[in-house]
């Protein structure tokens, strides 16, 4: 099955205007005009979107614009909320929906995942939904019982023909930001059992379209051995899509 790689960088609560832009620029300069053979977006903070949407457009075309969160509401009295609108209007063409930071830190549950993963999809956003097992769940050997709970109630009431806008990150939590990473083959297991689950969700065919890709401390160091199992398909980069060359040999690591 062919699948186009898919490289996210998740800049979280880093930068400022002034680095977030150089780092842009940086990374547009390390990966020449057209990206490789892999789709790549970078998510930074909201307020510097607009800014980073201004530069792209005049210069920057291997890389897109991504939001780290979305508003499971249209419009109205949710404050500090942002809107699918006002996402589009600043350029974004892809949403984070899940991540551990927001399902463990932030405390948001799944109905509140699946409705802001059905919200993007229907303002016409691709969505990258997050799960993942906390080490907990993973030493009691919960692994695919929580990953099949978390795809279940995300991609609840979403349509098969909706499915074409959505990127599956599987990320356990134990490995987000703290240097260890999931051996290739305990990422790959957990992939294809992802994969399954999209199967009995849809079928088959359906399965092998939808890109899942991996996130959890990848380094340029990790990442071939990683984007070469069969069932990953890129990855989601926390820590180092800071850093402009190490996050473009990630993506030169899908090839
Ligand atoms: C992430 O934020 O999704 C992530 C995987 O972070 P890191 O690469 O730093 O572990």
């Amino acid at each position: 099955m062919n699948r186009t790689p898919f490289v996210g960088g998740n800049w979280k609560m880093n930068t400022d205007l002034e680095s977030g832009l150089a780092l842009l620029q940086s990374l547009s300069d390390q990966i020449g005009p057209s990206s490789p053979s892999s789709e790549v977006v970078v998510y930074p903070p909201f307020p510097y979107l607009m800014s980073l949407h201004q530069t792209m457009a005049q210069t920057i075309t291997s890389v897109r614009l991504g939001a780290q969160d979305v508003s499971d509401q249209p419009n109205g009295a949710f404050t500090g909320e942002v809107s699918t609108e006002m996402l589009l209007d600043c350029g974004v063409r892809s949403v984070l929906v899940g991540h551990s930071e927001r399902r463990h830190v932030i405390g948001e549950c799944d109905a509140l995942i699946n409705a802001k993963t059905r919200r993007g999809l229907e303002a016409g956003l691709q969505v990258v939904l997050c799960v993942g097992e906390t080490l907990e769940q993973r030493e009691a050997g919960e692994t695919d019982t929580i990953n099949e709970r978390q795809i279940r109630a995300g991609l609840q009431d979403v349509s098969a023909e909706a499915m074409s806008e959505v990127v599956i990150a599987y990320e356990p939590v134990w490995a987000i930001g703290t240097g260890r990473t999931a051996s290739p083959d305990d990422a790959q297991k957990a992939h294809a059992h992802i994969r399954a689950v999209l199967s009995s969700l849809y079928d088959d065919r359906l399965a092998g379209q939808v890109r899942v890709i991996y996130g959890g401390s990848v380094k340029s160091s990790n990442a071939a051995e990683l984007f070469s199992c069969p069932d990953i398909d890129g990855g989601l980069i926390g820590g180092a899509s800071l850093k402009a060359e190490e996050f473009a040999k990630i993506i030169r690591a899908t090839g």
